[in-house]
């Protein structure tokens, strides 16, 4: 038990700060102190910012994407091209991909990958929306897919799931190292994979 060095404000905010991806109690005493130093510029924008996104976050129900309208601006966008579906493990790799600039597609998010050791069967992924969207006018679905062991069971299964409906399935090239996960790619090798994707075997 470490001993409370401000009052309970202050430490309920380092102790939220330290859930952050990356931050520890350390890092996020250090967030805490710039946070409220930058009491005027930073603090009280970002407690808005959060405020706001709190309250208008909303899950995309055609995509799985998250945005703060329904559908979600990529969805919305037409001119994106309506017949490439790209399928994507979460909302990080949605961005990653969108950084990169590497397609102008609509994308769907599965929410994860088949992972037997975890107990996540294709019930507990977005398969089933999948299947109707890919049967409503597209030609090709790209899978998008970590190169983990996982993101590869996954990228056959919906191959499989995909097969009857006579559309082109396609994957990433190897640029995506064995293990990688997109996330953490840059921006060049993510767009080179996109442009050499390779059909599913
Ligand atoms: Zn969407």
């Amino acid at each position: 038990m470490t001993e409370a060095i401000a009052g309970p404000e202050i430490e309920r905010l380092i102790q939220l700060l330290a859930k952050l991806p990356g931050l520890g109690p350390r890092s996020a005493r250090r967030a805490a102190l710039h946070l409220i130093r930058k009491r005027e510029a930073l603090l009280a924008p970002l407690a808005d910012a959060m405020q706001v996104a709190a309250e208008r976050i909303v899950v995309c129900e055609a995509c799985g994407n998250i945005d703060t309208r329904q559908p979600c601006s990529i969805c919305a966008d037409l001119r994106r091209d309506q017949t490439t579906l790209v399928v994507v493990e979460t909302v990080a790799d949605l961005w990653a991909l969108e950084r990169a600039g590497a397609m102008k597609a609509r994308y769907h998010v599965l929410g994860g990958t088949l992972s037997p050791l975890d107990g996540i069967g294709p019930k507990d992924l977005n398969l089933d929306r999948l299947a109707a969207r890919a049967a409503d006018g597209v030609k090709e679905v790209i899978l998008a897919l970590n190169a983990t062991v996982d993101g590869q069971t996954t990228a056959h299964y919906i191959t499989d799931l995909l097969s009857h409906l006579g559309i082109t399935v396609t994957r990433l090239a190897h640029g995506v190292p064995v293990g990688g996960e997109l996330d953490y790619l840059d921006e060049g090798t993510l767009s080179a994979a996109m442009r050499q994707r390779t059909g599913m075997g």
